[in-house]
């Protein structure tokens, strides 16, 4: 079941990856799966849709729990930061106060490799956060704010 699920997470993918334009030889590059299977996915065949229903309730669960849930069915760190940044609809910002000591703990938590050290500044890459909070709950001082673009929210 975990294994039909990851491929439910990817036939997701897939149809995002499709509405943005993309080719199915690119899509497959993107998402780090055969050409032959992006084919299957679009065309509707070798699909439990059962589990494609479990996916697309994954993508609805808070961006934390999609995260987690997504790393430990997809296996692969990479394809599993793909797919949840095709498929969350939300889009975060992160301020990094001045308050950061630079002692890189949010670079080790974020699952998604969205933040770096610059002069010994957190620096986040907002394209890549998918807004799980990890890193907010982890700095030891407090020093970065994670909000949700569209409506302002702060978690
Ligand atoms: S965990 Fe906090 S203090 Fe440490 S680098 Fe990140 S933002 Fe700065
Ligand atoms: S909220 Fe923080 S830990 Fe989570 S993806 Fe964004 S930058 Fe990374």
């Amino acid at each position: 079941m975990p294994k039909h699920i990851a491929s439910g997470l990817k036939y997701l993918a897939t149809i995002e990856l499709k509405k943005k334009g993309l080719t199915q030889q690119k899509i497959a590059e993107e998402l780090g799966i055969d050409r032959s299977t992006v084919s299957h996915y679009l065309n509707g065949r070798n699909l439990s849709w059962n589990s494609i229903a479990v996916a697309r309730t994954m993508t609805e669960l808070c961006p934390k729990d999609f995260l987690i849930l997504t790393k430990v069915l997809v296996k692969d760190a990479k394809k599993a930061q793909k797919i949840i940044s095709t498929c969350q609809n939300k889009d975060f910002e992160a301020e990094v106060l001045d308050s950061c000591i630079g002692c890189g703990l949010c670079v080790d938590l974020c699952l998604m490799e969205a933040i770096s050290l610059e002069s010994l500044k957190a620096n986040v890459d907002s394209v890549g956060c998918c807004g799980c909070l990890l890193c907010q709950e982890g700095c030891p001082t407090n020093s970065i704010k994670i909000l949700e673009v569209n409506n302002d929210r702060e978690y």
